[in-house]
């Protein structure tokens, strides 16, 4: 039977997690966690000082040479074992990331599998940390090249994929056989703690491991990369708080992979199949409530099909109910906050004013959480103030297009470079547009492409690095080169 909300909560530590013991923050006060629908709170939990964050380094520091010689098999099989306990416990994590992030249940349950498939593809890459020997080109040497664990990592989540954004993380660190510092945000923090105790549960051993929650990020974590023991920074949320922690990890050189903020083109064209681009529209814009990095952030349509296109994708987002994530009949949520609605608000008056027009939504939805109604704007100039900015929320401004080659210029006119996205049935097409879309992941006739398997990345100031795929595990290790002369000589 399915837990009542509050035995859910109870279930959730509310300390800190270092060196295996759940433990008090020194930080003032607590955090209160609320559910974003309500407004209310749904759990107090430890708030952690910068001694904390660095006690908790120290456990990572302790831990990280015996745990970088347990067996890749060894390690495999803890995260084998967590995957196979989320699973089974997926409808309450389901909705634990419902209950604090707002999401839709449904789609909190496709986070949860989302999620929990890099613990298995990282279960299963822990024994494929490969090398190679061989002569050196001249004969008279051998070469051989290892990889092993890059050391201590810090990870800082954030709020809008309460598990899949730790799992991206904590998966290939252990099959590496590094230790780890985790930061969730503030926002949302409860999922992680639930995940902790579930890979404490599958023998994670003390100090593997290490959760600090706090409200004051920058304080307590500035201590921690600034710190020698530290060897890596992995960090998933916003360009500008990215830019920071990289100029910090200047100071130590330290390995670092950001995954950053997204302004996400959507290419329609002429020759586009129009049912596929409006579900795969519905697919990129609403996941998550729109917010999220690999969220279409404008729509380019040619202008043969722009009108068509905007009332069907409008006539989808009006039929959507907006409610409690929990309640089954929701099909979309809140945004997280206040101020992100206010910014809703701010994103569509601006629109309007320079020219776009609301075809649907434009306002608050009714009920106490922060709800905005889906909505389409119709006509956006090109160089308007939402095509330049992160919507992060229910908007889908339709920008029109006439040539190939104005759309592309239009796509990559950003500083952004997550993911792009293009409606063709033309393969000539689609291929140029492969080559042309200056991006990091490219969804072609599809609004979905994050994936276990893939590797997830951006470029430009859309970050550093790869998550997933068998470029992921290669994010936590340093490649050794050996040469030794030819044993026959
Ligand atoms: P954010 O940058 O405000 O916060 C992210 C995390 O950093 C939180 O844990 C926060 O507490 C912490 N933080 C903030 N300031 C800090 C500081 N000075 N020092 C240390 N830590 C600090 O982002 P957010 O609002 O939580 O998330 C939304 C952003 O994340 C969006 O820009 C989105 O595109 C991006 N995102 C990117 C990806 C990706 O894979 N590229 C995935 C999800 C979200």
């Amino acid at each position: 039977m399915a837990l009542s909300e509050r035995d859910l909560l109870a279930k959730v530590p509310t300390g800190l997690y270092i060196g295996g013991k759940w433990v008090q923050g020194h930080g003032e006060g607590t955090i209160a966690v609320e559910d974003p629908a309500t407004g209310k709170t749904l759990l107090e939990i430890a708030n952690a000082n910068a001694d904390d964050g660095l006690a908790a380094l120290a456990s990572a520091y302790e831990t990280q040479s015996t745990w970088a010689k347990v067996a890749p098999r060894e390690r495999g099989e803890i995260l084998r074992r967590t995957f196979e306990l989320v699973r089974e416990r997926s409808e309450e994590f389901a909705t634990l990331i419902s209950l604090e992030m707002g999401k839709p249940i449904a789609e909190a349950r496709g986070e949860v599998a989302y999620g929990n498939e890099f613990l298995r593809w990282f279960a299963e890459e822990a024994v494929r940390i490969t090398g190679r020997y061989g002569s050196s080109p001249e004969g008279t040497g051998r070469m051989l090249v290892t990889h092993r664990p890059v050391g201590v990592a810090f990870a800082i989540t954030p709020w809008n994929f309460p598990l899949a954004m730790a799992t991206r993380k904590i998966g290939p660190a252990i099959a590496a056989g590094c230790t780890m510092v985790v930061k969730p945000a503030e926002l949302t923090p409860l999922t992680t703690l639930l995940f902790v105790k579930t890979l404490e549960e599958a023998g994670l051993p003390a100090g593997v491991i290490n959760v600090i929650t706090t409200n004051t990020s920058a304080a307590t974590s500035g201590p921690i990369i600034a710190d020698p023991r530290l060897r890596k920074i992995t960090f998933t949320g916003s360009t500008q708080v990215g830019r920071k922690l990289l100029e910090q990890s200047a100071q130590q050189v330290l390995r670092t992979s950001m995954e950053l903020g997204g302004n996400a083109p959507f290419l329609v064209f002429e020759d586009a199949d129009l049912d596929a681009a409006v579900t795969g529209a519905m697919l990129a814009k609403m996941r998550n409530i729109g917010q999220a990095c690999t969220a279409a952030n404008r729509f380019i349509v040619h202008s043969s099909v722009a009108e068509e296109f905007g009332n069907r994708l409008a006539e989808k987002m009006s039929a959507l109910k907006l409610g409690r994530g929990v309640d089954p009949e929701t099909t979309v949520g809140p945004v997280i906050n206040e101020k992100a609605r206010e910014n809703m608000h701010r994103l569509v008056e601006t629109t309007v004013r320079e020219g776009g027009a609301v075809i649907t939504g434009g306002e608050s939805g009714a009920g106490d959480g922060y709800f905005y109604k889906p909505t389409v704007l119709q006509n956006v100039k090109p160089g308007s103030t939402i095509l330049g900015e992160e919507i992060f929320g229910p908007i889908a401004p339709i920008v029109h297009f006439e040539t190939e080659e104005q759309a592309v210029h239009l796509a990559n006119d950003t500083e952004y470079g997550l993911v792009s996205y293009a409606f063709t049935q033309d393969l000539k097409r689609g291929l140029r547009l492969i080559e042309s879309l200056d991006t990091g992941m490219t969804g072609l006739n599809t609004g979905l492409v994050s994936n276990a398997a893939a590797p997830f990345g951006g470029v430009k100031q859309s970050g550093l690095g790869r998550e997933g795929g068998t470029e992921g595990i290669l994010e936590y290790l340093e490649t050794k080169y050996v040469m030794t002369p030819d044993p026959s000589l």
